[in-house]
């Protein structure tokens, strides 16, 4: 039997996250908040299929709007997430039971002021509203203070979970300063060995702060799956974990496949079946995507990324990350770190090299140039492999 640790026990809406409570299993919507009938509907399934704890994304004043509407027609625990505009807190705490903030896009709105301002002023806004606060930080999103004294020249050995947790460390600091314990963190990249030693080590560090464990753009199915066990399972093993989300690229009325996962997770748990890394050895090319969410910019997001994992199989031999984002919120700062990044507008999706943007192109001529783009890192990458086969021989003209 796994052995719980004991953190302190948060209370969110009429459940618990963390101490003696059950793990808790939690989802978000992905479609437009403002389209309060598909919102309520999306919640109701979720919360019928299991989730004790539904999030939507507000970034606009009528996405708060139609929060207060969605609140008065669901029975169900919400979390808020906001990314940029954080200043929407006051406006939809007293619908909500949970608000989501990311410390990497503080910066983004009132640069004048400080970030301990912006974070005192949320922990303000979520008691005077009965909310709990989850403080989340992303890989791809975080804090340029923190990325740049982690790209400083006097730090080497630098591992990828450690400006992550540095993120995580200083915000929770600060929020106890204020005499507020009612948060739980969260400390989300996409690869799975990652998510393992940041929320293992931040674990060890503060053991009393509950978790919420994930993996940020898992990706499609079934090896969405696969990541988020590979991270996921040996930390629940280890009593490390009181909340998870599994992030999948599915339609927004397939969400329910994220609560299915997640109980598969917790099961494997339960019967010692932990999944390791060899999981994911069987190919070296890395495609991933976001689960999607209210904001995603147009509907085809997702079939988009069914079809570069389809058109990209070929290369599973080379060690290129390929990844796919749903919105312009997330997508340019979660590209960046990939050899080839989408990431969609309305009508065109954004197709990048590392952080250089190579262009724009429609939905019906974004795979091909993805391929052509994806033929010359084959051919330099073969080319630059001295006296070993060519991975691609064979593969393009
Ligand atoms: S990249 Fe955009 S659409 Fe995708 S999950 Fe993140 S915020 Fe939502």
């Amino acid at each position: 039997m796994t052995i719980r640790r004991n953190t302190r026990k948060i209370k969110v809406g009429n459940a618990y996250i963390g101490g003696d409570a059950p793990i808790l299993i939690q989802t978000m919507t992905a479609v437009k908040t403002q389209d309060v009938d598909a919102v309520v509907a999306s919640i109701t399934e979720l919360a019928n299929a299991g989730a004790r704890l539904v999030r939507v994304a507000v970034d606009t004043e009528a996405d708060a709007d139609a929060l207060a509407e969605i609140r008065a027609r669901v029975d169900a625990n919400l979390s808020v997430d906001l990314q940029e505009n954080y200043k929407l807190a006051e406006k939809v705490a007293p619908y909500v039971d949970k608000i989501r903030y990311n410390p990497g896009k503080l910066n983004l709105v009132a640069r004048d002021e400080t970030w301990q301002k912006k974070v005192e002023y949320l922990v303000n806004v979520a008691q005077q509203n009965d909310c709990a606060l989850r403080v989340g930080v992303n890989c791809g999103s975080l804090d340029p203070e923190i990325v740049a004294r982690y790209l400083s020249d006097e730090l080497t050995d630098v591992n990828p979970a450690d400006p992550l947790i540095a993120s995580a460390l200083e915000h929770v600091d600060f929020i106890e300063s204020l005499g507020f314990t009612r948060y739980c963190v969260s400390i989300k990249d996409s690869d799975p060995q990652t998510v393992r030693l940041a929320n293992a080590r931040f674990a060890e560090l503060r053991p009393e702060i509950p978790l919420h464990l994930g993996v940020t753009e898992a990706g499609l199915p079934p090896r969405g799956v696969v990541k988020s066990r590979v991270a996921l399972e040996p930390l629940l093993a280890a009593g490390i974990g009181e909340t998870l989300r599994v992030s999948l690229t599915v339609p927004a009325d397939q969400k329910t496949q994220e609560l299915d996962a997640a109980r598969l997770i917790l099961a494997n748990v339960a019967t010692g079946a932990i999944a390791d890394a060899s999981l994911l050895r069987d190919r070296a090319l890395n495609v991933i995507s976001c689960p999607s969410c209210s904001r995603v910019q147009n509907s085809r997001f997702v079939e988009l990324a069914q079809k570069v994992e389809e058109a990209t199989s070929f290369a599973r031999n080379y060690p290129f990350t390929i990844a796919v984002m749903g919105c312009r919120v997330n997508g340019p700062g979660e590209t960046d770190g990939a050899d080839i990044g989408l990431w969609c507008g309305g009508e065109k999706v954004n197709l990048k090299s590392g952080v250089t943007l190579i262009g724009t192109f429609g939905y019906d001529e974004i795979i091909d140039r993805t391929l052509e783009l994806l033929y010359q890192k084959i051919k330099l990458f073969d080319a630059a492999q001295l006296g070993g086969a060519a991975l691609g021989d064979g593969l393009y003209a």
